[in-house]
């Protein structure tokens, strides 16, 4: 009742579109402490169930809000491996369900976490936990992103022998890789990554496990398996003009900026420079506007993000009611620095000059009319609507289709889901006894904090698949559970 919502403040939108720096400025510690004082500590905490980990929302608020730091981070430890990450990137579905936001603002929840765990490394308190007993079983972690790390920490910490592989040279997944650094600078994950070597995880990166070491040797010298290698294989759009160039997936973009980043040098003809271009990003999601602050960054002339779909509305609508997630309109930092948007957009074809380079969309607008019988939303083009766009880039963000099959998970003959994720039961096992699938490689496309409640999750069952029983914690808040294909239980 007395302080009102405040997130920090943004570097200026002309400042930060000059550099690759995170967009957000410090807080200091009582902007954060005025901040926690605002949880009114609910006798039913939705924000706990709405965090996918389950974290313990009011407890590290008002820790913080007493200044005790110590205990925050302790808190947040509990639940979440990686706050760093989660408190920079996460879309916070904990604050959504914020009792708060019934007819208010919500706490800055994941705001305050950032600050908790940042206060923690600056203090020194965040040390390796490495484990007092090793155990004699090995297990191999396919794949570095958010939830094979998590896994890999956790079964570290009760004395597994632990070997994460990553087919790239840089472990991290798509935090290192995707997610520019303007979202998260890549020292944080360093910082993270020297932890868990002192906890005794061994990182073999240029390995890719399928082609590099063969399912046959994986089986063999593992007592088990955890498949954690992201959805990797992205949707495309087929349409006249696709193989022009100019016409790339979005991660195409933003791995090489991440890589030149590093350090890293490409050739003319490698190399994905939109400095003066038009540019069109088809998909209206974030990793189109990833691609969208990407291209401010590198000097764009002009950008457009296009949607096939209508554009959300500015509030929730009744059948989304609080403490659900809201399929809302929401605007970025990168919308914040520039670009227009559109909706309701259908790219028909691309059209190249004669070097074969994109000169043009062509596109026409649509409208979703829905089948009272179904209650399903079927898209008719509206005839006379056709437009064109002029461009000489395009980046489809379109999103992920699902995991690799090709390679190793065909070779290993794990089944898949509906969708072409790898299938698992309660316990995250596949229909291999040793082998089982956390992250996007089971879910299919999700987010960070979904990632590392899910890799928390494998490592319990991995644990106790080896030794009959764990002291891994349950993740509680594991909001949507996967699918079952056995008859595994849920924990
Ligand atoms: C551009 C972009 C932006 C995003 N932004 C956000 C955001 O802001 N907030 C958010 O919460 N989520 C975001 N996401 C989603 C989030 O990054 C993912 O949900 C999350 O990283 C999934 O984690 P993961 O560990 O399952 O897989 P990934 O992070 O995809 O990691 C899988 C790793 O496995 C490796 N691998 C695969 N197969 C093999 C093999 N055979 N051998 C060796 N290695 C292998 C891959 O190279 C990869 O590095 C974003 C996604 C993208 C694409
Ligand atoms: S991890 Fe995400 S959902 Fe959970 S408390 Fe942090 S910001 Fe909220």
């Amino acid at each position: 009742m007395e302080a009102a919502r405040r997130t920090p403040s943004r570097r200026g939108p002309n400042e930060r579109i000059g550099d690759w720096q995170e967009v957000y400025l410090k807080w200091d510690e009582s902007d954060a402490r005025k901040q926690a004082s605002r949880c009114m500590d609910c006798g039913v905490p939705f924000c706990n169930s709405g965090c996918p980990l389950g974290n313990l929302i009011p407890d590290f608020n008002d820790f913080v809000y007493h200044g005790n730091w110590e205990e925050a981070i302790e808190s947040l430890h509990a639940t979440n491996n990686f706050p760093e990450f989660t408190g920079r990137i996460c879309p916070a579905p904990c604050e959504a369900s914020c009792t708060l936001s019934v007819n208010s603002d919500p706490v800055t929840i994941e705001m305050i976490e950032k600050q908790i765990v940042e206060h923690g490394w600056n203090e020194g308190w965040i040390k390796p936990e490495s484990a007092s007993n090793k155990t004699d079983k090995k297990i191999a972690v396919i794949g570095s992103g958010p939830a094979g790390l998590a896994a890999a920490q956790q079964l570290a910490r009760v004395g597994h022998t632990v070997t994460v592989y990553e087919r790239n040279e840089y472990i991290g997944g798509l935090l290192a890789l995707g997610i520019p650094e303007f979202k998260l600078e890549k020292e944080v994950i360093e910082r993270r990554l020297k932890q868990m070597r002192v906890e005794g995880v061994k990182f073999s990166v240029n390995t890719d496990v399928g082609v590099d070491i063969t399912h046959e040797d994986l089986l063999e010298k593992f007592d088990a398996i955890c498949l954690s290698g992201g959805s990797t294989v992205p949707r495309d759009l087929p349409v006249e003009g696709r193989d022009l160039n100019g016409v790339h997936y979005a991660m195409e973009f933003l791995t090489q900026q991440n890589r030149k980043l590093k350090g890293q040098e490409f050739s003319q003809e490698e190399t994905i420079d939109v400095r003066s271009k038009n540019v069109v990003i088809i998909g209206g999601g974030d990793t189109g506007a990833d691609c969208l602050g990407t291209s401010h960054r590198q000097g764009a002339a002009n950008i457009i993000q296009m949607e096939i779909m209508p554009r959300p509305s500015e509030t929730r609508i009744e059948e989304n009611p609080w403490p659900q997630w809201p399929t809302i309109f929401r605007t970025s930092s990168a919308h914040e620095e520039g670009g227009d948007r559109d909706y309701n957009v259908l790219t028909k074809r691309f059209v190249g000059d004669d070097d074969g380079n994109l000169k043009r969309l062509e596109c026409t607008r649509v409208e979703w009319v829905k089948d009272e019988e179904t209650g399903r939303f079927n898209m008719n083009e509206i005839a006379g609507s056709e437009f064109n766009i002029e461009a000489e880039a395009v980046f489809l963000a379109m999103g992920f289709l699902h995991p690799q099959h090709e390679g190793l998970l065909d070779a290993l003959g794990v089944d898949y889901d509906a969708r072409g994720n790898v299938a698992a039961n309660g316990s995250l096992q596949t229909n291999l006894e040793k082998v089982f699938a956390c992250g996007d490689m089971q879910r299919g496309q999700s987010l960070v904090v979904h990632a590392i409640a899910s890799g928390r999750r494998a490592a319990r069952q991995i644990d106790i698949f080896l030794t009959g029983e764990s002291r891994l914690p349950t993740v509680s808040g594991y909001a949507r559970p996967p699918i079952m294909v056995g008859s595994g239980k849920n924990d």
